[in-house]
């Protein structure tokens, strides 16, 4: 419904007519006042042309306090490949800025370039799919803090090096809070023989089964429900060595601290793209993924909406914002490029949401230095 968006769609393009927002535009609910003092972590970014897409998913990162406090704390420095530092040295100046500073508005500039040494589509000043943007960052500050761990794991009964089996995996801050794993259950439908693969993922993206309304839970059905792969979509059965229908099942093996949430809008087939506009209700508190989740995994099943970034107009053009709790004031504020507004709890479920983050732990606020 259009009366729980805190700006109405049109005025956007009134917007991008004028190139600025007249005041009049918006109905932002309790302004932030000029006269209190700077609020950390609720800090306003430039939009550097088109750079709305950024602003909003660097709002939502900003938001994650675990993150935040990582780079606040300095303890990034430690983990800080050599070779690709720039990004995450960028990110970390960004943070401090935008959780310690004095302005009420910070540049994202030196971020942004870093970033587009690497994705040259970013340089470009044409607005981007902030989903794309968000996986672009998420992997470069992986590959900038990444650790290898070797683990060594004996076989029972044995301690004989044959049966010992030496698993190496790279870990940073962005797999511990972001990265979770799907099973997939994959049973040939003529013989029965069942088999499994996994994959990891650091968003998730959902289809959207309804064109007008429907909820977040029936995008998380309609994901995990069983598939049936028929005629040119067969799978290999290896027991009946041949292509045969199968059934598809996935199921969350690993669920993340942080879980981050597509809502497909962007109905892409062939030559047709439209976007889907349908209203998804989505919780701010006590999302419950126990359905989804293998039992053997399901430790911390509820979880809370911490950031959502939204996206206003159409498929090429359009404007992003985003909606963040602050983790002192615990309150949620709307992030427009530089203009933030304080609102209710009741303006934070749109119709407009593209991406939605939800953390199974409550945040604290970001502690700046280690404990030594
Ligand atoms: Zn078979």
């Amino acid at each position: 419904m259009t009366s729980q968006q805190p700006f109405p769609k049109d005025d956007f393009c009134i917007y991008y007519v004028l190139g600025e927002r007249a005041d009049d535009y918006t109905i932002p609910v309790n302004e932030a006042d000029e006269n209190q003092p700077h609020l950390q972590g609720v800090t306003g970014l430039r939009n550097l042309g088109n750079t709305c897409y950024m602003n909003a998913i660097l709002q939502c990162l900003s938001s994650i306090s675990p993150l935040v406090e990582y780079f606040l704390s300095g303890k990034y420095i430690t983990a800080l490949q050599k070779s690709c530092s720039e990004v995450a040295t960028a990110f970390a100046y960004l943070m401090t800025d935008m959780w310690l500073g004095d302005s009420d508005c910070v540049s994202p500039e030196i971020f942004w370039s870093a970033l587009g040494n690497i994705y040259p589509a970013f340089m470009k000043k044409t607005q981007q799919d902030a989903q794309e943007f968000l996986i672009c960052a998420l992997n470069e500050l992986h590959e900038a803090l990444k650790k290898y761990h070797q683990r060594r794991s004996y076989e029972k009964g044995s301690t004989q090096r044959c049966c010992r089996k030496v698993i190496t995996n790279e870990s940073s801050i962005i797999t511990r809070l972001f990265e979770g794993q799907l099973s997939y259950g994959i049973i040939c439908l003529k013989c029965e023989n069942c088999t499994h693969k996994s994959e990891i993922f650091t968003v998730l993206s959902l289809p959207i089964p309804s064109e007008y309304e429907c909820s977040l839970q029936d995008c998380l059905q309609c994901f995990f429900q069983q598939d049936t792969l028929t005629w040119n979509d067969q799978i290999h059965c290896s027991v009946c060595e041949a292509k045969q229908v199968t059934a598809v099942r996935a199921s969350l093996s690993k669920a993340p601290k942080i879980i981050i949430f597509h809502l497909k809008r962007f109905d892409i087939q062939g030559t047709m793209k439209r976007k889907l506009r349908t209203d998804i209700h989505y919780p701010l508190t006590n999302l419950d993924l126990t359905p989804y989740i293998h039992p053997v995994f399901r430790k911390h099943p509820k979880y809370n909406l911490c950031g959502v970034v939204n996206h206003f107009g159409d498929l090429d053009g359009g404007h992003y914002t985003a909606f963040c709790k602050n983790s002192v004031s615990q309150a949620w504020y709307s992030f427009d490029d530089t203009r933030i507004s304080k609102i209710p709890k009741t303006s934070v479920q749109t119709a407009t949401a593209y991406l939605l983050f939800y953390s199974c732990q409550p945040f604290s606020i970001p502690i700046q230095k280690c404990k030594s």
